[in-house]
């Protein structure tokens, strides 16, 4: 009791509700910040390479206002998996946004395979919504040049949209990943109850499939560090690792909840 008292202080102490949007409250992780400051970073990088010439103050502006955006799609991703899950009667109390993306927390799992499939599929089909849509943007934006907000700024819009146009298509394929209990995984698993038709032993092959996945991003990784002696790899260790934990507790939590 004392340690889970201490556990939800500190929890609170790391959340910080930004908002609620359809009955859905919005925590931003306290490692939210990091990405801030980590993504702005990148971003701007990406912004100083792609526009020589561009003034520092400026690089900066794109960077954070392409951080902001991303975690706007990022929101608008767990808010379309959460409104299919209200409409199966799955009630979502909360999204916390973190580092490296969003979770829309459930109570409860799907009743049907059907029910998970669609509200798991509604996520990256978001993201590539999302995509489409900077890419509309981007053409029109192309074949249109708004002479009226001068040469430097139609070059800033137009590489911002691009920028965002590939930050929303990467995030639906890396959610796509088949590493449970990432959207891929629920996918594959949604599929494997189909076809077993017992949840627990879907949940048990989806996380052995997603625990094998965390593997090799893992081993590719620790390869990409020792024998190409490339620093990317640390990401990949570190993402690895993180589909591996994941699918080990979600299968734990699944397993204790649902002993069939
Ligand atoms: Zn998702």
């Amino acid at each position: 009791m004392r340690s889970a008292q201490f556990k939800k202080k500190i929890q609170w102490r790391w959340k910080l509700k930004v908002g609620r949007i359809f009955g859905i409250d919005i925590y931003l992780d306290f490692s939210w910040f990091l990405a801030l400051i980590f993504f702005g970073f990148v971003f701007q990088r990406i912004f100083v390479q792609a526009l020589p010439g561009i003034s520092l103050a400026l690089s900066w502006a794109l960077g954070i206002l392409a951080v902001l955006v991303l975690f706007a799609s990022v929101l608008f991703h767990e808010l379309s998996h959460s409104l299919v899950a209200k409409r199966y009667k799955l009630p979502i109390p909360r999204i916390t946004l973190l580092l490296f993306g969003g979770i829309a927390h459930s109570e409860k799992e799907p009743e049907s395979p059907g029910a998970e499939f669609k509200i798991t599929i509604a996520g990256p089909l978001s993201s590539f919504f999302l995509a489409g849509l900077f890419f509309s943007l981007f053409r029109l934006v192309s074949n249109y040049p708004l002479h009226f907000i001068g040469l430097e700024h139609f070059l800033c819009l137009k590489q911002f949209l691009e920028v965002m146009l590939w930050v929303n298509l990467m995030l639906g394929i890396f959610n796509l990943l088949p590493g449970f209990p990432m959207d891929g995984g629920r996918l594959l698993r949604a599929i494997l109850w189909k076809t077993t038709r017992s949840f627990s032993k879907a949940t048990k092959w989806a996380a052995g499939v997603g625990q094998f996945f965390g593997a090799l991003v893992f081993v590719f990784g620790v390869l990409n560090i020792f024998v190409f002696k490339s620093f990317g790899g640390f990401w990949l260790v570190f993402i690895g690792l993180l589909i591996i934990l994941g699918a080990r507790a979600s299968y734990k939590q699944v397993s204790k909840t649902n002993p069939n």
